[in-house]
């Protein structure tokens, strides 16, 4: 491959978080994990070498399922130093030139930063994301007396830290014998006689470490912008069919003409959270022409269609949809409608409202030809 290959720390305890950092639901429903992931692929790397802990190789395994890219999965050690070295050990079956050292828990990086890190590193060797000191750091000896550090030297490394592959590979081989136990791997490098190059990082770049930082997090993910979208569906009522809408088989003399299930009701939907997304269709996505559709289960192709919206990067606030239709009576069906749909796009029962209208006998709905669903859909990148 002889191209940029991650690896990602994500083997941490999150000793002082009190609950798993990396895997944590954010609002919008993202994780650390996953941010960090997509800021990875976004800033160019070519696989990811995913060392994993028990808290966090499931969704590891979730996560790399819809990814563009090759992965590979590995336990992480006793401390940071030999997790990265497994980790760097496993990045050998994709023969790569560059390493990026990436923690989970730095999921704020930018796509540009990756990129300038991974620059650095072809056209230097490394590229190191630090910022200069901004506290006061002192240096307390065993009898308490008090050493200064010159802040103007004092540098805070981040990460991305990226390396050609050989060079921090002989390097972590180097300490692994040592007694200390780095915790980055620069400081690795430079013991081992190699001048890092360091790559300007960003306040934003902080490592999740403490509730407060969660907190801040979630504030800085809940600020992402909102997409609306709409769906329409209408299907013809015939003799001969069942009447299934969201997902409920309901009771009734007539059923609705379709190539897949007809689902009227979860074809609105599917259209919506689509459209919002900016990914077209259903018509699109399961074309009617297609014999793998001819009666397929809508709530499935709503799965699926989800899963969609989430490989490019949204996630559903709400939802709320309208079925115009002047016989049955929907409303004992309305809330098994809202499990199934919620079901379906993974999301709360809450986010998703399910209404009924008549038209008082007026045009085709009226007059029990056809049911029609309308939905509006608002999601976040
Ligand atoms: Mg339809």
């Amino acid at each position: 491959m002889n191209g940029a290959v991650a690896i990602l720390v994500a083997a941490g305890s999150s000793g002082r978080m009190g609950f798993p950092k990396l895997t944590a639901r954010l609002p919008g429903g993202e994780t650390a994990l996953s941010l960090s992931v997509r800021g990875l692929i976004q800033g160019g790397v070519d696989a990811i070498v995913f060392v994993v802990s028990e808290d966090t190789k499931d969704a590891a395994q979730i996560a790399a399922e819809t990814l563009p890219i090759p992965c590979t999965f590995v336990p992480g050690g006793e401390t940071r130093q030999e997790s990265v070295r497994f980790g760097l050990a496993a990045a050998a079956a994709f023969a790569p030139e560059i390493a990026v050292i990436h923690d989970a828990a730095r999921c704020m990086c930018t796509p540009a930063l990756v990129r300038d890190c991974i620059l650095s590193a072809r056209k230097t060797g490394s590229g190191i994301a630090a910022v200069p000191a901004r506290d006061t750091v002192l240096l307390k000896g065993p009898e308490g007396e008090i050493g200064t550090l010159p802040r103007d030297r004092l540098i805070c490394t981040q990460t991305p830290q990226v390396f050609r592959y050989r060079d921090i590979l002989a390097a972590h081989a180097k300490a692994a014998g040592e007694e200390y136990a780095a915790t980055d791997d620069c400081s690795i490098y430079a013991k081992a006689g190699f001048t890092p190059t360091f790559v300007t990082g960003s306040d934003e770049n902080f490592k999740l470490t403490t509730p407060a930082d969660f907190a801040r997090l979630s504030a800085m993910v809940g600020s992402a912008v909102p997409a609306v979208g709409i769906g329409e569906d209408v299907h013809r009522l015939v003799e001969g069919r069942p009447l299934i809408l969201g997902g409920v088989t309901i009771p009734y003399e007539k059923g609705l003409l379709g190539h897949s299930d007809a689902d009227a009701l979860a074809h609105a939907v599917m259209d919506a959270i689509l459209g919002a997304a900016g990914l077209r269709d259903i018509g699109q996505l399961f074309p009617d022409t297609d014999p793998a559709y001819g009666g397929a289960n809508s709530m499935a192709l709503l799965h699926r269609a989800m899963e969609q919206v989430r490989a490019a990067g949204f996630s559903v606030i709400n939802v709320d949809a309208t079925i115009v239709a002047q016989a049955p009576k929907m409303a004992p069906h309305i809330p098994a409608m809202r499990e199934n749909l919620s079901t379906a796009m993974g999301i709360s029962p809450a986010q998703v409202n399910v209404k009924a209208t008549t038209t008082e006998g007026l045009g085709p709905e009226g007059e029990g030809k056809c049911i029609r669903a309308t939905a509006a859909a608002l999601l976040r990148k």
